[in-house]
């Protein structure tokens, strides 16, 4: 188990001004920010993030949202922090996420759903690599 996961508040979360209510429930819900910035991503860092996803059919028109604004990139710490993060996002089409998570509340449709959140230890940690040195994690 490890006790870090990575978030992006999407570009239409952020545009849609849901980043103050996202980050304060991060916190209400007993994570700790240990590392954040907003930033706008490149082409070849999208592609790259999603590169898991390649072969899908959203992959183009993914690349393209996670690329035409500004987002949130944050590295959270909690005990078992991939699992609980999931759990507080909700499902990946905000249409079926429970009420009360982040998703329900702020995304919009399957691809603009508001928030990333790492899917194994393993990613989490590949993922706060792709966006921290050590020297920006406090
Ligand atoms: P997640 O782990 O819940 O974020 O979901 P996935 O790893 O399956 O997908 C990564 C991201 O791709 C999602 O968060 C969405 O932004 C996007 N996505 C997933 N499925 C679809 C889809 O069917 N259509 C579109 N347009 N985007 C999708």
């Amino acid at each position: 188990m490890n006790n870090k996961t990575l978030t992006i508040i999407k570009p239409k979360a952020l545009s849609d001004n849901c980043a103050g209510k996202i980050l304060s429930t991060i916190n209400a819900n007993g994570f700790r920010i240990q590392a954040m910035r907003m930033m706008r991503l490149t082409r070849p860092q999208a592609e790259a993030f999603y590169s898991v996803h390649k072969d899908r059919p959203f992959f183009h028109d993914l690349v393209e949202f996670m690329t035409s604004g500004p987002i949130i990139a944050a590295i959270l710490e909690k005990e078992n922090a991939v699992e609980e993060y999931r759990k507080l996002i909700g499902s990946t089409n905000p249409d079926e996420a429970a009420d009360e998570t982040i998703r329900a509340m702020c995304g919009t449709n399957i691809q603009m759903n508001a928030v990333h959140g790492s899917d194994s230890d393993e990613n989490a940690e590949q993922e706060a690599n792709f966006f921290f040195s050590y020297a920006e994690r406090f």
